[in-house]
């Protein structure tokens, strides 16, 4: 059994998204760059107050940097250890970790792509997009939507970042819609699966990439299937 490389991270920022989602930046310890692939995540252990010793998975939200830094986008999970530990944790506390693992990845060549998340499940496309959007050889002349699911406004999740990432770039569309909508809201409303029809139409020579909890992620990818998608241009990760 191959032995994996166990490493440190130190919480450097620790900022609330919501009531209950927190975007925590952490600096990998005794290493110059930490390399990894956008979309893939981390195997965070820590032990509980039985003693018993736990590991998670963690998707990166940010893109490899060459600072040794990563970023995690959590949820609380009620009456879930690791998720509620990994959030109460304080700047300068430590964790353990190993890693990246995970094909969740973008594939070549490049397509037209649909990013569907709801809830935490932005996380990897957050790397993706990213990286993506940060050299034009690497996106010119495709087309990218990213259908963002939430309950309110409250829950959009880097808005601003994804707001001006839209601005600069008029190939990249951030499609978010909520379910539980305010009258005043002007944006999409619903779930993700009720717009996906509307963004691929007939077309069956994209990919989709979709992340979150199992029910959205079936929902989806059900949807695309009845479209007469080809299930090797839908690639998921579920975190449930
Ligand atoms: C590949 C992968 C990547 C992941 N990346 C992230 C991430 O970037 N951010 C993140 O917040 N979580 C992520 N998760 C989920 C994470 O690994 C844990 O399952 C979650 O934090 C709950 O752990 P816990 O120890 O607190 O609770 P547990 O005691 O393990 O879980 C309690 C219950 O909650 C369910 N559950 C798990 N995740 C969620 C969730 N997000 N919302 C609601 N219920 C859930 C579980 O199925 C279980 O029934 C990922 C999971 C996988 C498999």
């Amino acid at each position: 059994m191959a032995q994996f490389k166990t490493f440190d991270a130190r919480v450097m920022r620790s900022i609330p998204l919501s009531d209950f989602t927190k975007h925590i930046e952490l600096e990998v310890s005794g290493v110059p760059r930490f390399g990894f692939v956008p979309g893939q995540w981390l195997s965070v252990k820590a032990t509980t107050p039985d003693g018993e010793e736990i590991t998670r998975a963690y998707s990166i939200a940010s893109p490899p940097s060459e600072n040794g830094r990563v970023v995690f986008c959590l949820n609380r999970v009620q009456d879930g250890f690791m998720s509620n530990h990994l959030c109460s944790l304080a700047e300068g506390e430590t964790i353990t970790f190993q890693g990246p693992f995970g094909d969740f990845i973008l594939r070549p060549p490049p397509r037209d792509t649909v990013f569907i998340a709801t809830g935490t499940g932005i996380a990897p496309f957050r790397s993706m997009l990213h990286w993506l959007l940060a050299e034009s050889d690497r996106h010119r002349g495709r087309q990218f939507w990213l259908l963002f699911g939430a309950r309110t406004e409250q829950d959009i999740y880097y808005r601003e970042e994804f707001d001006r990432l839209a601005a600069k770039h008029d190939n990249f569309h951030f499609l978010p819609t909520l379910s539980r909508a305010t009258d005043d809201w002007k944006g999409l409303r619903g779930y993700v699966q009720q717009h996906l029809g509307e963004i691929v139409g007939m077309r069956t020579d994209m990919h989709a990439y979709i992340c979150g909890l199992d029910k959205m992620v079936k929902a989806n990818r059900e949807l695309l299937k009845s479209l007469g998608w080809d299930h090797t241009s839908i690639r998921y990760e579920k975190f449930d």
